[in-house]
């Protein structure tokens, strides 16, 4: 079961030149499980100036591939994982893999982003995108190392856990980057999960159950080629003035000292909340003197912000636990009252990250579950469960979702199969097309990151919707106005971001929502990582001039924002067809309640925290979202002028 392939030259079959690709390797790598076939086809050079590489590219590859409708766990799903013309270049920050799919938890098509170090790998292999189509036999694993391209016997790693499986196959090649999952995923549960490198999550929304479905346990990546770039003195001189703005950025020993604890300090928000416990287990002195090992970077990243920490009290001592960021495990506590200790926090997440599930969606299942326990409503006799909120029942809870026994197999689905829950209460688990909020707006108040959750098919999500709404960013007008113009805004949009519905709101999420999203796009599209603390280091201007002197290209700012536009009406008109519309794009009914946290009631206010949002006020941001995109308001989908305008008209 092996398939070895010969890079193909810069020569076609026929002996005619093929475009001489920089920084883009030019290289698909198409995998079809079913037939155990492999072969490599070439990017379309125009597909390229369309929509960038990335983010881009995967969802053009989706639109040209997806049949509507498909089940997402079928054989006729696919997995395409894509890198941009950045990555593998010492570019900082340029880490970013994007895996699109059918996602069974949403049933949207859509994207995950991920970091460490497998994109770097994948570009130095010689490949930009990977299609995995159709069902192995039996359990297998991916092998890319150079031109040598193998599907290989996966029997002795299915029904290991993550970790282990990263680390076999460490050892076996040497030193590689996988993406890889665990028995959550080999077990097809909704809320599964991949990791790459075993730290950073990538899928959420069950991207490991497409890959179990596939009996496709990992992927491992071996690169030792170099990416060839166009205009090596400008990169280095564009590089150089970069590296130095970062090395100069006073902030930025705090970085490396807190990590993400630095943007959102998780103490305060317990303490201002009045519990003051779990404040103290999650403050910025236990996680350096109690919790903090080292800090790990993806390649090419001066502000590494990824945790490995150290347990050193508990019955897990001697546990080592490798963390996209330490808030991860510090946030399981805003949902459950019953973890105390950070050391139980730590576990718990470690766990999930073992099985590949998604600790977010464990932690609040959790606590909705308890609900219904307090209530009366689940009880021992119908949920074969003795309930309590400690670390015991959590990790118990953990497991029975991971292998899908007892409870746990009507846990491990969408929350649609929970709503047989939900009779005789109107208590309903918060949650945007089937995934839990992620940023609790009436926490966090209503920023883009918030509102995106709300208008994104794929539900609720980290990060597509970053802005100047960032905690503590832009906090006056003319903050917002030099993010702006950084993010590539025309100024002719200004006036309308700076209408809300209400004087005071001061900022209209729903209009600045639209070029949050290109700006991500085009983040992801080229392969930088959206984190904040790299994202604020780059604009759309530098970031085209870095993308002309990699590929060689003379891309204007304005081709790169018309990309990023185009892409994202491309992945709607794709969720159109999957019929979501504007019904969709709800705000939880419970955003209009007070959330009681702590001792505290916190009600859903605007970005400043001085106008309540209203239903009313929520639809007319909605409404403000679609105008500025130019789509209809009534259905919340592109409209036909704009998909001619867009050239997008062969997708309809
Ligand atoms: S900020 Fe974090 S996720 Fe982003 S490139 Fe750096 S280490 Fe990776």
């Amino acid at each position: 079961m092996c398939s070895t392939l010969p890079l193909w030259g810069t020569k076609n079959k026929t002996g005619g030149q093929l475009m001489e690709w920089k920084g883009f390797t030019g290289n698909i790598i198409n995998v079809n499980l079913t037939n155990n076939e492999i072969n490599l086809s070439k990017q379309n050079f125009d597909d390229i100036k369309q929509f960038g590489g990335g983010l881009g590219i995967n969802t053009k590859l989706a639109a040209d591939l997806f049949e509507p409708n498909i089940d997402p766990l079928s054989p006729e799903n696919h997995i395409i994982i894509g890198v941009g013309p950045l990555v593998g270049t010492i570019t900082p920050g340029s880490s970013r893999s994007v895996g699109t799919s059918k996602f069974p938890a949403t049933g949207a098509i859509a994207y995950s982003c991920g970091s460490m170090s497998f994109g770097f790998n994948l570009k130095l292999a010689g490949y930009d995108n990977i299609i995995i189509s159709g069902k192995a036999e039996k359990p297998i694993y991916l092998l890319i190392w150079d031109d040598h391209i193998e599907i290989c016997d996966a029997a002795s790693i299915w029904g290991k856990n993550i970790i282990r499986t990263h680390d076999i196959l460490s050892k076996k090649y040497n030193s590689c980057s996988t993406i890889a999952i665990g028995q959550a995923g080999e077990n097809l549960v909704y809320h599964s999960l991949a990791l790459i490198d075993r730290v950073s999550t990538f899928g959420r929304g069950g991207l490991g159950a497409v890959m179990g479905s596939k009996n496709l346990k990992a992927i491992v990546a071996k690169g030792t080629n170099s990416i060839s770039i166009a205009h090596p003195k400008e990169f280095t001189k564009l590089f150089k003035r970069l590296f130095d703005r970062i090395k100069n950025y006073p902030h930025r020993e705090s970085w490396h000292d807190l990590g993400m604890l630095r943007s959102l300090p998780v103490g305060m928000l317990f303490k201002t909340a009045g519990q003051n416990q779990k404040a103290r287990q999650c403050s910025e002195r236990v996680y350096l003197n109690q919790l903090k090992k080292r800090r790990i970077a993806c390649p090419s990243c001066p502000m590494g912000d990824k945790d490995i920490l150290k347990l050193e009290e508990g019955d897990s001592t001697e546990l080592i636990h490798y963390a996209t960021s330490i808030i991860n495990p510090f946030l399981m506590f805003t949902d459950l009252d019953g973890l105390n200790y950070n050391h139980e926090a730590i576990l718990a997440h470690d766990k999930c990250n073992q099985y590949g599930l998604d600790y977010m969606m464990v932690a609040a299942l959790l606590d909705y579950c308890t609900k219904l326990f307090e209530k009366g409503i689940l009880t021992k006799e119908n949920s074969g469960i003795e309930w309590n909120t400690d670390i015991t029942t959590l990790i118990h809870i953990i497991e029975i979702i991971t292998y899908k026994t007892e409870f746990g197999e009507l846990l491990s689905k969408s929350f649609d199969n929970l709503s047989e829950l939900y009779e005789g209460t109107s208590e309903k688990l918060p949650n945007v097309k089937g995934l839990d909020v992620v940023f609790e707006p009436r926490l966090l108040h209503l920023g883009t990151m918030e509102f995106e959750q709300v208008v994104n098919p794929k539900g609720s999500h980290v990060a597509s919707g970053g802005s100047p709404t960032y905690i503590g960013a832009g906090s006056s007008i003319e903050k917002f106005k030099s993010h702006f113009n950084r993010m590539g805004i025309p100024s002719f949009a200004f006036d309308n971001i700076f209408t809300p519905p209400v004087a005071e709101m001061v900022i209209n999420v729903g209009r600045l929502t639209r070029y949050a999203e290109d700006w991500y796009t085009v983040l992801t599209s080229l392969g930088l990582c959206a984190r904040a603390q790299i994202n604020r280091f780059y604009g759309l201007e530098s970031v085209t001039e870095l993308y002309n002197a990699i590929t060689g290209f003379n891309t204007t700012s304005d081709d790169l924002r018309k990309a990023a536009e185009r892409t994202w009406n491309l992945l709607k008109l794709m969720n159109m067809k999957e019929n979501f519309s504007r019904k969709d794009d709800k705000f939880p009914e419970d955003w209009f309640k007070p959330l009681k946290f702590g001792n505290k009631y916190f009600k859903l206010l605007d970005f400043f925290g001085e106008t309540i949002i209203t239903p009313d006020i929520a639809n007319q941001l909605l409404d403000d979202y679609y105008d500025e995109r130019g789509w209809d308001k009534i259905t919340g989908n592109p409209i036909k002028a704009k998909i001619n305008e867009l050239e997008l008209k062969s997708f309809i």
